[in-house]
């Protein structure tokens, strides 16, 4: 009691004969470099833009993430930023009609021992940074690493590539997934006030299904915004990166296809910012996420697609579990560890891979097999939407507290 984080966590430093190069201060590479301090690793982390940045959008945090985040000390962060969605709905995007709901609230946190959450990036970032800073960690801004000389800028250290889709550390790994166009783009609105914050629309996650697109919508920052993300065919002028602006007039077949309320809401969104999306294939084996003293977590090893918002989870568990192989291994050989952390996470990852791509091809579905879909989701489905094995606390997720 009474001591700072930091010097506990500096107290805790115990010699190792490698230390910890981590690649990307993005969610993935702030959770890893956390998880090392707390384990008491000695651990550097750099990272190619100036400082933070407050791009993006909205991100859902499912109770996996949120169980990880704990681990991490964020709890008190979320507590004050993120957003408690009360169910997980699915609705058809031309009528409005509901097809199938989950409660999240009171039964997620009976069933999982976490709540499912929303929450800006930015503002999840800004509070992962803020708790390495408390550890004593500090990021090295403007230090963009190319894979030329990348070996001799970290002799003999540990490298963890957490730089994201176009990652500078994955030729690293030859077996490495590179991701690819999947022909589709993510455009991104928020409004902000939060539409009816007193309705099921305004507390809840909503999917909306439609013919070739689907739109997904929660409210944000405690119920004063409201972010909409809507999945569509690629747009020929949109640049790679998170932000490209998108005029109103690219979404108007998607717009002729929704009800009248639902229209007026996303009419009413004045600034549209797509990026293109990118996927790799599902991993083929550990060889895609290690190579000798390199390991690869977050989107740098498995860009996925976004259908089952697992994106940030998996760059998460990742950071939780590489850590604690690195802290169990011999110091003198992370190659084995990272090996260990490969072994431990492909397959669970493979298969949030399959089911993120299977989320995306159900959720727009066309004519018949739309109809048949929403006939199955009316009768089962909460059972076909709650996830257990993803959810649920996950054999190769380590337990280990706060410090
Ligand atoms: C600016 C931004 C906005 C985003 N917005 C959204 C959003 O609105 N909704 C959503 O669902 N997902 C968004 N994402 C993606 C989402 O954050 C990730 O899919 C997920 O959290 C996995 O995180 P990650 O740490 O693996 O990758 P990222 O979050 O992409 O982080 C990678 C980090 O590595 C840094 N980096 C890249 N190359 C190098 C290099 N050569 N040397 C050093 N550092 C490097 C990047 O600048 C970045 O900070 C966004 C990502 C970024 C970077």
């Amino acid at each position: 009691m009474g001591s700072n984080p930091a010097s506990r966590a500096n107290r805790l430093l115990r010699p190792v004969a490698i230390p910890i190069q981590i690649v990307g201060a993005g969610i993935a590479g702030l959770a890893c470099a956390i998880a090392c301090r707390q384990l008491g690793l000695p651990v550097g982390i750099s990272e190619r833009a100036d400082g933070p940045r407050p791009e993006g959008a909205g991100i859902q945090l499912s109770p996996n993430a949120v169980r990880a985040l704990h681990t991490l000390g964020l709890t008190p962060a979320l507590r004050l930023h993120a957003t408690e969605p009360t169910a997980i709905r699915l609705r058809s995007l031309a009528s409005g009609a509901s097809i199938a709901r989950l409660a999240a609230g009171a039964y997620f946190k009976k069933k999982y021992g976490q709540p499912t959450l929303t929450i800006h990036r930015a503002a999840l970032q800004a509070a992962l940074l803020a708790r390495a800073q408390a550890l004593g960690i500090s990021v090295r801004w403007g230090e963009g690493w190319s894979v030329d000389g990348l070996e001799g800028r970290a002799p003999g250290s540990a490298i963890i590539g957490a730089d994201g889709l176009w990652s500078a550390v994955r030729p690293l790994v030859p077996e490495a997934q590179v991701p690819r166009p999947t022909g589709q783009a993510a455009i991104r609105g928020l409004l902000h006030i939060c539409p009816n914050p007193r309705s099921e629309m305004g507390k809840e996650i909503t999917v909306w299904c439609g013919h070739g697109a689907h739109l997904v919508g929660y409210p944000l920052n405690r119920q004063e915004s409201y972010g909409f993300v809507l999945i569509h065919p690629q747009l020929p002028t949109m640049e790679s990166g998170w932000s490209s602006p998108v005029s109103r007039a690219c979404l108007g077949p998607v717009l002729a296809d929704c009800y009248p309320m639902m229209r007026d809401f996303l009419g009413s969104v004045d600034d549209w910012r797509g990026w293109p999306l990118y996927a790799a294939d599902p991993l083929k084996g550990p060889a895609a996420l290690c190579a000798g003293r390199v390991a690869l977590i977050g989107d740098a090893g498995h860009a996925m697609r976004p259908h089952l918002a697992q994106g940030a989870a998996m760059g998460l568990e990742d950071a939780l579990t590489i850590a604690r192989c690195l802290a169990d291994g011999d110091p003198g050989r992370p190659e084995a560890a990272l090996s260990r952390y490969a072994a431990l996470r492909w397959q669970r990852i493979r298969r949030v891979q399959q089911r993120a791509e299977r989320n995306g091809r159900i959720f727009q579905l066309r004519g018949a097999m739309g109809h048949a879909r929403n006939a199955v989701l009316r009768l089962l489905g909460p059972s076909l939407m709650d996830q257990p094995w993803l959810w649920g606390e996950g054999q190769e997720e380590p337990a280990f507290e706060a410090t």
